[in-house]
């Protein structure tokens, strides 16, 4: 079996039920609840990030207009738990007024546009990285794309699915390849899971792991 196939094959087996849930949750969101979750979940645990969400929707609505007029320190005061309030501030708000200038504040058109295009529509908002524009392309408008985040970079990086290449674009095109024909929101959720509990950075539990008889990680330390 392929290590993909074993990595899905684990996901599926032992996260499905939580990671469909979650999945759930992400695509009922709107594109820009997305953008400000993805940008307060930079350098952050995942339980600060949905705190420092939650804290912001009971302050404020959350779109493009209300985050614009909205004074930073109030933005600020309500994500601090995520850390980096100001930068996360400045991010969010030059992104939503890029988006108020140029789409109305409105990114539903995005809809009706190839994927390629949107990506690029998309990476043109300030203040928004590819894995945001990711993010919003597969939960808000299902699209069949894979974000990398900091966990699958390492899994990937690690087992070499990457060819020992750290670059964003790079990943994303070896992760969708190798995981085509599966679910995306259930693999990007899945391979979080696994890098959070399994292929850890520090200390990665190789010993339990499925796919360590062809990770080229595990391999060189047995060697
Ligand atoms: S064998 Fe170790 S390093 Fe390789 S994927 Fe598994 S946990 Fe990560």
């Amino acid at each position: 079996m392929t290590l993909a196939k074993l990595l899905a094959q684990y996901i599926y087996e032992n996260y499905r039920e939580s990671v469909e849930e979650t999945a759930r949750k992400l695509s009922s969101l709107s594109p820009i609840d997305l953008l400000v979750l993805t940008i307060l979940s930079h350098k952050t645990t995942s339980i600060n990030t949905i705190k420092a969400y939650n804290n912001l929707k009971q302050v404020i609505e959350i779109n493009a207009e209300t985050i614009v007029k909205t004074p930073s320190e109030v933005i600020e005061e309500a994500i601090k738990v995520s850390g980096l309030q100001k930068v996360k501030t400045n991010r969010i708000k030059k992104a939503c007024e890029y988006i108020l200038k140029n789409f109305n504040g409105n990114l539903d058109f995005i809809r009706d546009i190839p994927t390629d295009e949107a990506r690029k529509i998309l990476l043109q908002i300030p203040g928004i990285s590819y894995k945001t524009v990711d993010v919003i392309l597969l939960f808000s408008f299902n699209r069949h794309v894979m974000p990398v985040d900091v966990h699958i970079a390492r899994i990937a990086f690690r087992t070499s699915l990457s060819d020992g290449r750290r670059d964003y674009e790079y990943i994303r095109q070896k992760i969708e390849k190798y995981f085509a024909k599966y679910d995306f929101k259930i693999i990007h959720l899945g391979l979080i899971e696994y890098g959070r509990k399994i292929c850890r950075a520090r200390k990665p539990k190789c010993s339990i792991c499925v796919v360590r008889e062809c990770c080229k990680y595990y391999c060189s330390l047995v060697k």
